[in-house]
């Protein structure tokens, strides 16, 4: 549950907000930002799944810029908490897994200060990722993970997956009515 990114809040929002542009220069597996839809990169090795997810940050939030008010606050932190409990956000049936480690990554709250510029970010887009790994003890006998994000968040309308193993991978577009991932 912790933050890899020291930055001040106002260079972790612009870094979010440069998500499109960089895009362009080849960073890996990287979804276009379109509102509605995320991207989750699934990674089976050995007894360990790997689950990343994508969004643009309007999916889980219902806005993109840092939050000013006190309900976008409030919104702001009940989503980091909500994503930093994944078995509400993912089931991995049969499988015996833990979660060992998360990795959240959200725009921070951008306050104003002295410095601030006055510049105006209502215009621009934000992205939010999420890493979870996961240990099984029976590991072969995960056969689906269902996708329990769009209860949550009604904002995702699908999700992009893809999903890689040591012997095989494939690609499936889940939506709220088909929120399986096949595996294998
Ligand atoms: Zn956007």
């Amino acid at each position: 549950m912790h933050r890899k990114l020291s930055a001040p809040g106002w260079l972790l929002w612009f870094a979010a907000s440069s998500c499109v542009a960089v895009a362009a220069s080849g960073h890996p597996a990287h979804e276009p930002h379109v509102h509605g839809i995320a991207a989750l990169n699934i990674v089976l090795e050995n007894h360990d799944v790997h689950l990343t997810l994508e969004s643009p940050a309007v999916n889980l939030l219902g806005f993109e810029h840092a939050p000013v008010t006190a309900e976008q606050k409030t919104a702001f932190h009940a989503t980091r908490q909500i994503l930093t409990r994944p078995p509400r956000l993912f089931a991995l049936p049969g499988a015996g897994c833990q979660l060992v480690d998360s990795d959240i990554w959200m725009p921070e709250i951008h306050s104003h200060t002295d410095g601030d510029d006055g510049h105006d970010h209502h215009e621009e887009h934000a992205d939010i990722h999420a890493n979870y790994h996961f240990q099984c003890s029976r590991i072969a006998e995960l056969n689906e993970i269902r996708i329990d994000l769009f209860a949550i968040f009604p904002g995702i309308q699908q999700i992009k997956a893809q999903w890689v193993t040591g012997r095989s991978q494939g690609t499936q577009l889940l939506t709220p009515a088909a929120n399986r991932l096949k595996i294998k």
